[in-house]
């Protein structure tokens, strides 16, 4: 197996700090639908308004929306993790820089294919 990037060198850190993501974003997703029932349970005692609970609502959903999506990609990437592959960009399956897995451990695409996935989406 051959680790051009020094990514599997990393394995053990880069494990680590994924765990650890894992376990912060699932705690904030809780908080998040824990605040929303608060927010329900607000109204329903009518303290606040409906207005305010379909703001909180909305709010609740998109970060739950975001934590979801930011909980798949560090569990694609602890799937990926002792695998050869892990490192590599699944698009293109060129080496993904170091430097980005240690900012981004969950990075699974190098930047040119995130990119152009980013850019494909606004269009
Ligand atoms: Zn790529």
């Amino acid at each position: 197996m051959t680790d051009r990037n020094g990514v599997h060198r990393m394995h053990d850190q880069l494990q680590a700090r994924l765990e650890s993501e894992r376990a912060r974003l699932v705690a904030r997703l809780s908080d998040v639908r824990a605040s929303r029932e608060q927010s329900t349970v607000t109204v329903i005692e009518s303290v606040g308004s409906l207005d305010e609970l379909g703001a909180d609502l909305r709010v609740a959903d998109t970060l739950d929306a975001q934590f979801r999506d930011a909980l798949e990609a560090v569990d694609l990437a602890l799937s990926r993790v002792g695998d050869p592959t892990f490192g590599t960009c699944i698009e293109c399956g060129r080496p993904i820089p170091l430097e980005r897995l240690l900012a981004i451990p969950e990075a699974c695409k190098c930047v040119e294919c995130q990119t152009r996935e980013g850019r494909a989406r606004r269009d």
